[in-house]
């Protein structure tokens, strides 16, 4: 049987669409279902995790028509932007791009300021032009253009970092200082519900078709920097005034603040390709552990080892807590999601298990597995990639589906 885009589309708008998300297509394939086009129309998967990659452009108005000619410089809530490339002679109004890795302080950056423009918290605005200054507050809903871009985003397949020296190194791809030794993994990547990795060929994520970019109805521009055949990335676009901030935010290395970014994608099932690439499974996709110095491959695990058998939420217990005073948890988490008081973690937690090594109480609790190279299991001690949100991003894109909300392809 084969089936066309067209066909499906006519089937989201009369409602009757057989939608699976990645995950629990996964399971079926688990489970030994032989699964058929005929069984399905269309399967939901999704990314979240760090993505340096990731621009805002805005225009903001700073004061009354005429008060400066035009911005030097700007910054909001201390998060330093370029003014431009519109120089908006005279009129008050300053368009700008914002870099997710930009940042105010160590843990106060431009993934922090897109979550609080989507939470519509109060911004402040501060611009410099010839040697004046001027202040303003605004609402990321009040905005009259914002929109989200990003250069590289939604990897097939990253990596595992180690570090292969004796000493310990602070790079963005670990919260605390990573140690030496091959002692100390982190990783990225959502493994078998990412994307890409359900449409090896190219076949349907291309430029113009629709995704979700943190819950906003976007598309994509194409390829991204540094996509290649083997490890393809996408650059995609949206509106951010319809983000839902539970799927972005800011994330704390030790290199300095990063972006947190989610993309949701559709793969229409049209025939039995569809179901074969849609089959991978974590164990299957092969992860390249990495020196962190220079990048060089040293050997491959799998993403089985990542997220089967694994815990993808953390678990608090404060009746554990030993109430250390200044709570080194809390210090260390990346995104800020641990509550005065011990163990209380807010919806800002993106599982990434630091909380694991910081906390002498053994109040957190989450297997985040490992990887093995020649022989030797380096465990896992980040996760840089929440399969969790990841899962979520599907479940919301096929709700939308399923009410006729969200159509395949450039429709
Ligand atoms: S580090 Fe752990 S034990 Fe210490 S105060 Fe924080 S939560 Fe409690
Ligand atoms: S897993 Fe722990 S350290 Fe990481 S975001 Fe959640 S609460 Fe913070």
């Amino acid at each position: 049987m084969v089936k066309t885009v067209d066909e499906i589309n006519q089937k989201i708008r009369e409602g009757n669409t057989v939608v699976f998300t990645a995950q629990e297509f996964k399971k079926k394939i688990r489970d030994g279902e032989i699964l058929t086009p005929e069984d399905v129309d269309v399967v939901t998967c999704g990314t979240c995790g760090v993505m340096s990659g990731t621009m805002a452009i805005l225009s903001v108005t700073v004061a009354e028509p005429g008060a400066f000619r035009r911005a030097d410089s700007i910054s909001l809530n201390g998060v330093p932007a370029f003014p431009g490339p519109c120089p908006n002679e005279g009129l008050g109004l300053v368009d700008l791009v914002v870099y997710g890795t930009s940042h105010a302080s160590s843990s106060y950056g431009g993934g922090n300021l897109f979550r609080d423009l989507a939470d519509e918290k109060e911004i402040e605005v501060v611009a410099e032009s010839g040697g004046k200054t001027f202040e303003a507050t605004i609402y990321g809903d009040e905005l009259p253009y914002a929109k989200m871009i990003t250069s590289r985003s939604a990897f097939k397949n990253y990596s595992a970092f180690v570090n292969a020296f004796p000493d310990p190194v602070s790079t963005i791809f670990s919260v605390t200082p990573l140690s030496g030794g091959l002692s100390q993994a982190t990783v990225s990547g959502c493994g078998e519900i990412n994307p890409l990795q359900n449409d090896p060929e190219i076949r349907f994520l291309k430029s113009g078709a629709k995704v979700l970019l943190n819950g906003s109805d976007g598309i994509i521009l194409g390829e991204g920097t540094r996509s290649s055949p083997d490890k393809p990335n996408l650059s995609v676009s949206a509106d951010m005034k319809d983000m839902m901030p539970e799927f972005m935010g800011g994330f704390r290395t030790s290199a300095g603040p990063e972006c947190i970014t989610s993309i949701g994608a559709a793969i229409p099932v049209l025939d039995e390709r569809s179901i074969h690439h849609l089959s991978v499974l974590d164990g299957n996709i092969p992860l390249p552990v990495v020196d962190v110095f220079d990048r060089k491959t040293l050997g491959f695990s799998d993403y089985g080892r990542i997220w089967q058998d694994t815990d993808h939420r953390i678990a608090a217990n404060p009746m554990n807590c030993l109430f250390c005073g200044e709570c080194p948890a809390l210090m260390q988490c990346p995104t800020n999601a641990i509550m005065p008081g011990g163990g209380v973690i807010s919806s800002r937690c993106v599982n990434c298990g630091t909380c694991l090594s910081s906390c002498p109480g053994e109040v957190y609790s989450m297997n985040t597995g490992s990887v093995f190279i020649d022989g030797k299991e380096i465990p896992v001690v980040l996760r840089q990639s929440d399969r969790n949100r990841g899962e979520k991003i599907c479940s919301e894109l096929k709700q939308r589906i399923e009410d006729s909300l969200f159509f395949i392809g450039g429709v």
